[in-house]
Parts: C-alpha cells; structure tokens; sequence
C-alpha cells in the first residue's frame, strides 16, 4: 500500500481535535487495509515502528537525523536546525525544506507503507563500525523517494513524535468500528496481549470469538495490577474479611517472563529492561524452574541491610554501559509476589493460590530471590498486621500492601482489592519528655518513650508514645541518658529533661484528647536519634495541624 496513503489519514487526523472524528477516520482507513498490514498500520498510527515492550529501540537522535535531512534536500545542517527553530518541529521543517529546494526529483519508485515500516526497523539493528553513516544511510533511501508531505511524516516518524493526536485508546475505537467487535472484548484482549496490531488482526480475520480466545502469554508484558491507599489497617480487615498482608518495598517493580528458553524483564511501563539486569537474570534462573512463567515482584538494593534509594536503582537500571561494574558494587534483591502464569494463565486465579503456586516454584536464595513477606490476617489477628507494618517501616521499607486473597489478577486497573498503607514520607523531630519502664525481661530499662513537639508560645506538648524502631544496644543508651535527665518518677512512670531528639516515622497524624497537642501518631517508629538537632529544631503544632489539615 502507498505510504501516501497512510500520510493522508494524518493529516485528516491532525486537521481535528475531535476525538470522534479521528475514530471515523482511522476506522476508515482500518477497513481498507488488508489483514496481513493491519499490525503494520496500527502501530504506525501511533508513530512508532516497535512495540513499548520491545527490547529494540530506534535510537536516533535529532543530530543525526538533521545531517539526513540536509543530505537529501542539498543544505547545511546549520539551515535545517534554522528552520526547525522557525517551525518548532522537526516534520514541518522537513515539509517546507522540501518544497523550497531547487532541484527537481524523479521519483524512481513511489514509496509504500512496508517500504518505510521495514527500514525504519532496519536503523535498530545497526551498531558497531560505521553505525552512524548506514543509519544516515537508510534514512536517505527513504527521504530521497519522498515527496515534502511523506517526508513530514518520515521524519516525525523516526523521533517517535507523530503530532496527530491519537492514542491507544483512539486506535481501539477504531478498530472496534471498523469491524464491528465490541470495545470491552477489544480493551480486555489490549490488556491481556499489549499488542494492538495483532488484535487488530484477529478481529478482522476472526471477530469477537477471536478476541476472546486471546490471553496473556510469556514474552508479552500485562500492565500492572494497581494499588489505592488503605484507610487504615482494621478498616480493611473489616471490609476484605481476610488480607494478606506483605511489606511493600521500595525498589522498582518488574514483570519478568519466561518464554522458551529466554528470560525477559520488564518494568511497570512495559519497558524491556533486561540488558540492565544480567544478575537478576542469572539468579532468575537458578531460583524458577525452566518453564515458561511470568512473574512478579520489587527489585531494591540495600546496604548493610537498609534499602537505599529508589533513584538509585533505577539509575542502576538506566545504565547501558560497564554494567558488570556496578553489579559488584550494587547488589541487587528481588523480592518476588506473584505469579501470572505458571504451565497457564494464572491471572483468574484468587491470589492465595497463585501466592501457594509462587511459593512451590521459587527457591529462595539468600538476599538474591525472596519471596515477599506475608502475614495471613483476619480479624483475631490484626496486631500481626500493625507489627508488620512497624517492622517494615523500622527496617526502612515504606509499608505495607494489604491484599484480598480472593481477588483475581487484574491488569491494569488501581482497584479496591490491593491496597497500600504506607509510612507518611515527612516524619516528625520530636523531643523525649518522659518514659514508662518496661515489664519482665526488659524492666530494667525504658521501653516506651513519651515525645513532644512545641507549641507557638515555645512550650512542649506532648503528642505520641514510641516503643519501636531501636534496636537493644540503642534502647539502652537511651535509658542510661534518660536516668541522668530524670527530673520525676511515679511507678514505672519517669519525666526527663527534654533534651533527646528523635525522629519519628509514622502512618497517620489523628486528632486525640489523650495528649496535649490535641494529636496523636498512628504506629510511631524511631527513625533515629538526631543528636545533630536541638529543641529549638524540634516540629511544632502549627506544622502538625497544617499537615493534618493537608487533603
Ligand atoms: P507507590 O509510589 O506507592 O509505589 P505506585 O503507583 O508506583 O505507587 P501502586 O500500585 O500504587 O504503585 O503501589 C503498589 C506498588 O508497590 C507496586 O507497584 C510495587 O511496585 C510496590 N510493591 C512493593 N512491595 C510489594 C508487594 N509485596 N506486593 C505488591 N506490590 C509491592
């Protein structure tokens, strides 16, 4: 089919706004195309020639493409840049260039939909010597048969910046129109496979039925099922009946698949990111068994057993280059969560038999593979959950996710079954006033510590006890600090100078008449003592009430 015709439906695409008007037009021009082009047209209208999940990429750059751009047309690159800074894009430029150069071209052959598609694909199998003057050189071949409004879109097309304004979304309403399928059978087969040209195909050539036989497959990434903010730990209880409940690490979350003998990662966007990850590959392999699967979990990084930051991760996963090096010096964990598909689909499954499925197959290998920790929870259980999330958040781990046993795996969707209850990210600096002495084993020493923050006139009020998050070396150095501040003691009760600063973790600031800041914290975990601070650094009321107030 003539490229020429593809270039047309663009430009009727970019003369509207209307999302139903571009539906029209795209359906239009699906039904005219014939099967075997459809995957190729379909991912063209979105301005790309390689799926989001493909480990190929065009990779070329503005520089070069303007050094093509000044090759065909018989200008300087100091010209095309002009020009695209006139225009303000790299296609509009192109057009006009085009039109304006002086010599005449013969079109030896007219270009045609394939043409294009297939030598755009060829660019991101090029590397090594000469790379840069073959890619230019395959780039020409296409500008050189290309008339000024072809030559608009090829080169948009090779920055993967179309401008026409259409989506996926778009691109299924269409498909949907054009031949007649209904759109939640199309959305869910999008979902299931993420491969629009393919379910273009099928439901052109074999209709709903088709669609419906279509399920997720090792290779091909699912989006993500999501998660929504718990209001609390017992409300869900309450509500779910039975949750599971994991620690929520902070890592980056990968799909990572199984597919003969090929082991592929993904991130949450559907990015192929296993080239970054030759370690989790390698350990992948030694901890599942060598059939095709698809699973899931968080990858982090720790440091003398602490995660440490979510950047620093993903820049680990960014590097291209010299990855052995970084491999040594920044070990990676992968905690892994669930299972998508095992000998089949799993994703209709209820997830505890998906977690019992994962829990067969993985071996666990030490601070490489793990499985997500998990307690069952119901409701003569629920302290099992808050000690979780303490502990989680006492390791420095940012919650906890709270998870419907019986729901399914759904794609996609942020939905009521997983939620996430995490530590709010801006803790608290808040000053030791008192302590009440611990019982039995530990009655030697304080075990819980009565904090305050200060109020506008510079008095301390209190706001939280705290009783988690140090480990025995510290609580003791503690309680030996606060018998030298002592100023009172009633029972096990003791009221110090206050002089110890701590910072506080927690998951919820709530209204409370038992202190006397009119607040109290939910589930207070020590972060640390901040012996760098002093009272006059200490929070205040007025903070708190802000971000109590904060929606
Ligand atoms: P957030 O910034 O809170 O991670 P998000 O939008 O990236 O939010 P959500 O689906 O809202 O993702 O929250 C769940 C995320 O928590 C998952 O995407 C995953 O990356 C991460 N996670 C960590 N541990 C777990 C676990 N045990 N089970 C499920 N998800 C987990």
């Amino acid at each position: 089919m003539r490229y020429k015709v593809l270039v047309d439906v663009y430009e009727a695409l970019d003369a509207t706004t209307k999302r139903l008007e571009k539906t029209d037009i795209l359906a239009d021009f699906f039904s005219r195309v014939e099967t075997g082009l459809l995957p190729v047209v379909t991912i063209m209208a979105l301005g790309k020639v390689f799926p989001v999940w493909s480990e190929k990429e065009l990779g070329i750059g503005s520089k070069l493409l303007m050094k093509a751009i000044a090759l065909a047309v018989g200008v300087t690159t100091l010209e095309v840049e002009d020009q695209i800074r006139d225009q303000g894009d790299i296609g509009s430029a192109t057009e006009i260039l085009y039109k304006k150069r002086s010599q005449t071209t013969f079109f030896s052959k007219p270009l045609t939909i394939e043409m294009v598609y297939t030598n755009l694909r060829k660019l991101a199998n090029i590397s090594g010597n000469k790379a840069q003057s073959r890619k230019i050189d395959i780039i020409l071949e296409l500008l050189s048969l290309a008339s000024p409004q072809e030559a608009k879109y090829i080169t948009r097309t090779v920055l993967e910046e179309l401008r026409v304004g259409v989506g996926e979304g778009t691109i299924r309403d269409s498909i949907s129109q054009a031949f007649g399928v209904d759109k939640k059978l199309l959305e869910r087969a999008h979902m299931l496979t993420n491969d629009l040209g393919m379910v273009a195909k099928v439901a052109h050539a074999e209709g709903e039925k088709g669609l419906q036989s279509l399920s997720l497959k090792p290779g091909k990434p699912v989006k993500p099922m999501l998660a929504q903010l718990a209001d609390g730990i017992k409300e869900t209880v309450l509500e779910m009946g039975r949750i599971y409940c994991e620690t929520k690490y902070d890592g980056i979350r990968v799909q990572i698949h199984r597919k003969d003998s090929q082991i592929m990662i993904f991130t949450r966007r559907l990015e192929n990111i296993s080239n970054a990850l030759p370690d989790v590959i390698q350990y992948i392999e030694k901890a599942l068994p060598p059939q095709d699967f698809i699973v899931e979990g968080e990858i982090i990084v720790t440091k003398q057993g602490k995660p440490i930051s979510f950047q620093y991760i993903l820049q680990r996963v960014r590097r291209k280059y010299d990855i052995e090096k970084v491999m040594e010096s920044v070990p990676l964990t992968l905690y892994l969560f669930d299972v998508l598909y095992y000998q089949e689909p799993l994703i209709d499954a209820p997830l505890e038999i998906r977690r019992e499925t994962l829990e067969k197959i993985a071996k666990t290998m030490d601070n490489q593979v793990e499985l997500s920790k998990q307690v069952k929870v119901s409701g003569d259980n629920i302290e099992d959950a808050e000690n979780l999330f303490k502990e989680s958040i006492e390791l420095g781990h940012e919650g906890i996710m709270l998870k419907d046993p019986q729901a399914p795996y759904i794609p996609g969707i942020r939905g009521k079954k997983m939620l996430k209850y995490k530590a709010e990210p801006e803790s608290l600096d808040l000053v030791v006033v008192g302590g009440t002495y611990g019982k039995g084993k530990r009655a030697h020493g304080i075990g819980s510590y009565l904090l305050a923050l200060n109020d506008d006139d510079g008095e301390l009020k209190t706001i939280a006890h705290v009783a988690t998050g140090l480990d025995e070396n510290t609580l003791l150095e503690l309680s030996n600090r606060m018998e030298e501040l002592a100023i009172e003691r009633r029972g096990r009760q003791i009221k110090v100078k206050p002089h110890i600063i701590l910072e506080i973790s927690y998951s919820e600031i709530v209204k409370s008449p038992e202190y006397e800041s009119g607040y109290s914290l939910r589930f207070p975990v020590v972060k640390r003592i901040r012996d760098d601070l002093s009272i006059e650094d200490i929070d205040t009321v007025a903070r708190v009430n802000s971000m109590f107030k904060r929606p």
